[in-house]
This record gives structure tokens, C-alpha cells and sequence, in this order.
């Protein structure tokens, strides 16, 4: 068989390290639970009733992954650039319509994720009734920790938390998920074909803030592990 040839080099395969594995998890999409902790909804002006919501989606392109410890370049067209902290589940089996009680088969395993945000674009789309790209899915603005692979489990509790500068910002508890694991994988496999190599950012808790050049970002969620991100000056 012929290769086929290109005029330029394709987008290579994006890809994350696993703990104690040679071996790299390849990435399909990447998809993000928005409001998904209580406190958090309430800190953004608009809280969350379960009883008559379903959870809501964003997705970022793969490009955007970064891994755990870079340094990426303050963003630009932005004066207030956010972290966010959040438990990141990997799909490492496809699947459409997933009851909630199968959901565990589809887990391969879980990161630390950084869903880096332009506020102040996200918010003027957000009250404008505009998509979010501009203030979500930007250059180095996924960032994510090596998996661990826990195939089958789910996560029901541990301390997702996060430092600036080593003062801490965001602490919570991923049983505080609004929609939980199960019900993530239940809802958003409503809509899309799950893939292999699917990511899922679930969620920030409370206490999102900005960031400078100069900052460097801690995280750690008990159980998963730690991801670090320091911010560089403007390009
Ligand atoms: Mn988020």
C-alpha cells in the first residue's frame, strides 16, 4: 500500500504519559463538565438545581493538551487568565447510551487537569449568549497530569485541591461532584459516541482565580496524583 503523501506534516497522535508505564495513553477528544460543584456555580452567579438541569458541555481540541510542569506563555487578548483544578476521567472503551451502572466498564484510569480559562472572554460570550472558544479553547490551555490507570473504578471521594505560589486557592472534595462519574459518563455518552482516549474534565470546585507571569501552580487530588504549571511572560 502506498503512504499518502502531505504537503505539510499532520497534526501528530496527542498523547499522555501513564504512571509506571513506558507506555503512552493516545488522546481522541477532550470534553469539559461546566458548574459541576455547587460552590463553584454559586461563584459564578449561576447555581445549579439538579432536579431540573442536566450537566452541560464544552470541548476543547486536543492541540490544547499540555503536559503537567510546563511553562506556558501568559495567553494573549486577556487580562484575567483563571485556573481551574479538576479531576480528569480517560474513556478507554467505546460507547453510546451508557447506563449509569456500566459506567465503571468504560474508565481506564483518571489525571489531574488544569482547565485554563480566559475569563474575561469566557464571561462577555457567556452574557453576550456567544460560544465559548475564545475564553476556553486556547493554545496550551488543557493541561494534564500523567494517568493512572484504575480501569473499572470509580472515584468516590478524595481531596481535589490546589496552590498559587504554595497558598492554597481551591480545596474540595470530588464527592461534591453535582453529577458524578457515573452519571458524566451516563449523560455525555447520551450525546456523543464515546471513544478510547476520550477525555473527561469534570468540573472545578470553588475558588478560581487569576494568574500572573511569574506564578507557579500546585495541584494534587488525593488518590490520582499531583500536576504542577508555571506561568511564563506574554509572547
Ligand atoms: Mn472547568
Amino acid at each position: 500500500m502506498t503512504q499518502p503523501q502531505y504537503l505539510w506534516a499532520p497534526t501528530p497522535t496527542y498523547s499522555l504519559p501513564i504512571h509506571g508505564s513506558e507506555k503512552r495513553l493516545p488522546i481522541h477528544r477532550l470534553f469539559f463538565v461546566g458548574r459541576n460543584y455547587h460552590a463553584h456555580a454559586v461563584e459564578m452567579g449561576r447555581p445549579v438545581d439538579k432536579s431540573v438541569e442536566r450537566p452541560f458541555y464544552f470541548t476543547k481540541a486536543p492541540s490544547t493538551l499540555t503536559p503537567s510542569g510546563a511553562t506556558v506563555a501568559y495567553p494573549p487578548e486577556t487580562n484575567n487568565y483563571h485556573f481551574e483544578m479538576e479531576l480528569v476521567l480517560a474513556i478507554g472503551k467505546a460507547g453510546f447510551r451508557i447506563p449509569a451502572e456500566q459506567a465503571h466498564e468504560y474508565l481506564a484510569g483518571y489525571a489531574c487537569g488544569l482547565d485554563m480559562t480566559r475569563r474575561d472572554l469566557q464571561l462577555v460570550a457567556r452574557d453576550k449568549g456567544r460560544p465559548w472558544d475564545l475564553g476556553k479553547d486556547f493554545e496550551q490551555s488543557s493541561v494534564a497530569s500523567e494517568v493512572v490507570l484504575m480501569p473499572g473504578q470509580v472515584l468516590e471521594n478524595g481531596t481535589i485541591e490546589l496552590s498559587v505560589n504554595g497558598e492554597v486557592k481551591q480545596k474540595s472534595d470530588v464527592n461534591k461532584l453535582i453529577w458524578n462519574i457515573r452519571e458524566i459518563i451516563a449523560d455525555l455518552s447520551m450525546f456523543y459516541h464515546l471513544q478510547p482516549g476520550d477525555l473527561i474534565y469534570t468540573g472545578t470546585p470553588e475558588g478560581v482565580g487569576a494568574v500572573v507571569p511569574g506564578d507557579r501552580i500546585t495541584g494534587r487530588i488525593e488518590g490520582v496524583g499531583e500536576i504542577s504549571l508555571t506561568v511564563g511572560q506574554p509572547v
